[in-house]
């Protein structure tokens, strides 16, 4: 019995399914690199056709791509500056409800 190498659900007889080519297979190691996976595949190998479609997706595999780069970021310390921008802002709208709250003057954002 075949099984998708996307899914690892059985290939059934009413899966809409596709025999891999040598350009199929192509295309969906490039994809697969692009994620930073390594698929086992080969010609003649057959999988559904809605899964290698969301696969090799171009926008499905950039989404992924900045995924990654986002976990990289994190890694380097990046994400935590950003964190430090919004907690930052967020403090300077505390002090200004703040002031507000105490010289109980006009709203200083109202123009
Ligand atoms: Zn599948």
């Amino acid at each position: 019995m075949n099984e998708c190498v996307f899914c690892s659900n059985s290939i059934l007889e009413c899966d809409a399914a596709v025999t891999l080519t040598a350009k199929g297979v192509d295309g969906i190691v490039k994809a697969s690199a692009h994620r930073g996976e390594n698929l086992n595949i080969v010609v003649g190998q057959s999988v559904h056709v809605e899964c290698k479609k969301r696969y090799t997706n171009p926008k499905a595999l950039l989404v992924q791509m900045k995924k990654r780069q986002e976990d990289q970021d994190e890694d380097h310390g990046q994400h935590s500056l950003r964190s430090e921008c919004t907690f930052s802002y967020r403090d300077n709208l505390n002090v200004l409800a703040a002031a507000n709250t105490q010289s109980r003057a006009p709203t200083v954002n109202r123009r």
